[in-house]
């Protein structure tokens, strides 16, 4: 059981991490980058409403952000805890998520910070554009992103610093050996995989 973020900006393995991590300690991995390129590839209501902002690499609206999470975690697999990949990424969703653990009973057992500097985040979201052909990877969009998680989202830690919520791992190096450090900053703090 436990209810963990990861946070981090773009490019810094937030996906790759939490694929792993999720299945080391068995509780769902949810992207809402995810869930929002989902529904554009089966163009779903959502997915329409959300196409042009994800494109311009800029924020989906909190109401529909919020909404999407609510659901996800209302889901059975989700009952034993969850880890949170790209979101809450604003002040409103911080907040909408500590009424939804309000609701659950329980609260955020860690925040894990990957840490990356921004020409090692350039270099791998260039290096997946190839790879993946992401609409939003492309070097404008790309640095746009960045901008805004710096704006918006990088001040967020500070509430998960004064709750002393955050492990704070080098995310430069081997995937394992990455996951092996996040793995180990958890256990530390008695979240055992
Ligand atoms: P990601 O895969 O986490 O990099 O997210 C890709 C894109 O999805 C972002 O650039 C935003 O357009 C949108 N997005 C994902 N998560 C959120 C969120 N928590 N709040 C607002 N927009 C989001």
């Amino acid at each position: 059981m436990a209810n963990l973020l990861i946070v981090g900006p773009p490019g810094a393995g937030k996906g790759t991490q939490a694929a792993r991590l999720a299945a080391a300690l068995q509780v769902p991995a949810v992207s809402t980058g995810d869930i929002f390129r989902q529904n554009i590839k089966e163009q779903t209501e959502l997915g329409k409403r959300v196409t042009a902002i994800l494109d311009a690499g800029e924020y989906v609206p909190d109401e529909l952000t919020n909404e999407l999470v609510d659901d996800r975690l209302a889901q059975p697999d989700a009952e034993r805890g969850y880890l949170l990949d790209g979101y809450p990424r604003t002040a409103g969703q911080v907040e909408y998520l500590d009424g939804v653990n309000l609701r659950r009973g329980e609260q955020l057992d860690a925040v894990v910070r990957l840490i990356a500097d921004t020409d090692e985040v350039v270099r791998r979201l260039s290096a997946r554009a190839l790879e993946q052909g992401r609409s939003d990877d492309t070097e404008d969009v790309i640095r746009h992103r960045l901008d805004v998680y710096e704006r918006e989202t990088a001040p967020l830690i500070a509430i998960f610093e004064e709750r002393g919520l955050v492990v704070e791992v080098d995310g430069i190096g081997a995937v394992d050996e990455v996951t092996e450090r996040i793995l180990a900053g958890l256990a530390a703090r008695g979240i055992e995989a």
